[in-house]
């Protein structure tokens, strides 16, 4: 492509962009393909000549557009926002060009600087305490932007294992460092996101998962009791991963009260505000904050909730030092001249290359300003409310969990399979997409406010859409309604304790579940009879054929090596016995006078 051939196709690139966001709406939210579609569309082999770009832009409409999940589009209530905007596409289209890849300062000077600034100027919006601002007088703190709050939960987590195991070393010099790691454990809630759990798997530490009040929030006493616990079975606690604004929630642990625990026991405290951090640029959300000043690293995506795109994840510590010194390695050809007076970002987090990502920040912010931000946020808090106003007035519906931000999390008052109904029907229909959440063990859907813009009208649109649907289940499975009474009541004639069954059927659940279920239940009654049961047992249903058992054992199997995991990362008694042996405290003089005195065996 010549220089003239990119204006004239950036121009025509640029028009297909606006043009798509535009008739956005009129597309599916989500792709209605199956997998593999795509390697039917494009040739198995790479095209020998080059080809003209009309037929690529041609080509990106009809074989990857049909295969798109439209983030954007204002029926998209999935997951958390992905952040957009035209200042933040325009600002990546300019990183872009400069093709630039900033590990130090010397590789591209204008990268690091804008980063720094930018870490001031966002830090500040939030409300962070000085502490953690790049720029502060005699500070030692400083933030970073890194690709995900993934990395961002693993790269404190590396700091805090570094610092402890520093100390740890000095203390027991002659204990075997494997021997010292085997002992650290790191604390977050059952609704922390996943990335906590890898950054322990990927670090090799344990970690034990805390159960939260009727909130969904860990609370103080909480982790207290478990470092107490896991001391006394001479483990190290050293790390603390809480949330503000969980995944599947968006609930807020307390960190006015988990502070002052991680400070008496000398635990690194991160904070993760993946999605709601950027909420806190509006001074009325900053009580949920409450506790930060205990925290050592703090992390938000304005990538999620403050309209610049992916990827964009800062992250702040309190002592940056403390955050290098885990990271850093200096081969020669690295090391340039300004090294003492400016930071190198490669020290900063895993990879060595690095995007210009402030580029974007910079751009939303000035475009928007502080106060357009706030607007953003504070509208899509009020629509959310709204949203949670028209489920409330709707006996079908249960709200679970507080609405704070963005996020309501819901469930008709129905069995957990007319739940799972509900979802699929609604994203399958290609109008609206939302995706579930487990809370309590039970089966909830989150609908997240997402897009730039949206309205009323769509919070409207979307509730008739999703009231229309849920009518349908439960009109569905209400013509029988005395089916099921029928059904428990003949089980109980035969002497079959139905407990199991009406677990899974409170009184409305009886009510609304579907006929279908029940048909299933009377012919698995009929082949089990005598038998145990469930009904969720596979003699209620016709015969699996050999490839739906394969796929049930796949299924489960996954499931057990999930929960194992949890398990033996979250219970003490799952630990390798051999480390438990040296479960006490006091244990340690001994086992390094132990290691000393084979070494002089030796
Ligand atoms: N932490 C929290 C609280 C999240 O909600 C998410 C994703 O939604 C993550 C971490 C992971 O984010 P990322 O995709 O940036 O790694």
């Amino acid at each position: 492509m010549t220089r003239g051939e990119f204006r004239e196709h950036g121009k025509n690139t640029i028009e297909y962009i606006a043009d798509y966001m535009e008739n956005i709406h009129k597309r599916r939210v989500v792709p209605q393909i199956e997998p593999g579609y795509l390697k039917d569309l494009i040739p198995n082999e790479p095209p020998a000549k080059g080809e003209g770009y009309e037929r690529l832009l041609d080509d990106f409409e009809k074989f990857i557009m049909p295969g798109v999940t439209h983030w954007q589009h204002p029926r998209f209530h999935a997951y958390f926002p992905a952040g957009n905007s035209w200042p933040s596409i325009l600002a990546d289209m300019l990183s872009d060009a400069l093709g630039c890849v900033g590990f130090s300062w010397a590789a591209c000077p204008a990268m690091t600087e804008l980063e720094m600034i930018m870490l001031e100027w966002f830090g500040k919006m939030i409300g962070l305490p000085k502490e953690f601002l790049p720029f502060t007088e005699n500070g030692m703190g400083g933030g970073v932007i890194q690709a995900s709050a993934s990395e961002c939960n693993f790269v404190s987590l590396l700091a805090a294992r570094f610092e402890v195991m520093k100390e740890l070393r000095h203390r027991f010099p002659f204990v075997e460092e494997g021997l010292l790691l085997s002992k650290l454990i790191a604390y977050c809630s059952k609704e922390a996101h996943s990335s906590v759990e890898k950054a322990c798997m990927i670090g090799m530490v344990k970690l034990r998962i805390l159960e939260t009040d009727s909130r969904f929030r860990l609370r103080g006493e909480t982790l207290r009791n478990a470092i107490q616990e896991d001391r006394n079975l001479g483990l190290i606690p050293f790390f603390v991963s809480t949330t503000l604004g969980t995944t599947s929630c968006c609930s807020f642990d307390v960190l006015s009260e988990i502070g002052p625990v991680c400070q008496e026991n000398e635990l690194w405290l991160h904070v993760d505000a993946a999605y709601a951090g950027s909420a806190m640029i509006c001074p009325e959300f900053r009580p949920l904050m409450n506790g930060i000043e205990y925290a050592m690293s703090f992390n938000t995506n304005p990538n999620k909730w403050m309209l610049v795109n992916f990827d964009c994840s800062t992250m702040w510590v309190r002592d940056r030092f403390k955050l290098t010194q885990a990271l850093v390695v200096d081969p020669l050809y690295l090391q340039h001249s300004w090294m003492d007076k400016s930071i190198d970002y490669r020290h900063w987090g895993i990879p060595l290359s690095r995007r210009f990502r402030s580029l974007k920040l910079w751009f939303v912010i000035r475009s928007y300003g502080v106060e357009g931000l706030q607007k953003y946020i504070r509208e899509h808090v009020r629509l959310a409310k709204k949203f949670e106003t028209m489920l409330r007035a709707d006996p079908i519906f249960e709200i679970v969990g507080d609405v704070i931000m963005g996020l309501v999390c819901f469930r008709i008052r129905a069995s957990e399979e007319a739940n799972q109904q509900l979802l699929t029907k609604l994203n399958s229909s290609g109008r609206i997409h939302m995706v579930p959440a487990s809370l309590n063990d039970r089966f909830v859907i989150r609908f997240c406010v997402c897009a730039e813009n949206p309205t009323d009208k769509d919070i409207q649109i979307a509730y008739d859409i999703i009231s229309q649907a849920a009518q349908h289940i439960i009109h569905e499975t209400s013509t029988e309604p005395l089916l099921e009474d029928q059904y428990l009541e003949a089980l109980e004639e035969k002497g079959i304790d139905t407990t199991s069954v009406l677990n899974h059927h409170s009184p409305t659940r009886r009510r609304m579940s579907n006929p279908n279920f029940i048909a299933k239940l009377w012919r698995g009654f009929e082949i089990s009879e005598g038998g145990p049961l469930s009904p969720y047992s596979p003699t209620f249903e016709k015969q699996p054929s050999k490839e739906e058992l394969m796929s049930m054992r796949n299924g489960k199997d996954l499931a057990t090596k999930r929960s194992f995991l949890v398990r033996m990362v979250s219970d003490p008694k799952c630990y390798n016995p051999k480390i438990v042996r040296h479960l006490n405290m006091a244990n340690y003089r001994k086992m390094s006078q132990d290691v000393a005195r084979d070494r002089t065996i030796m």
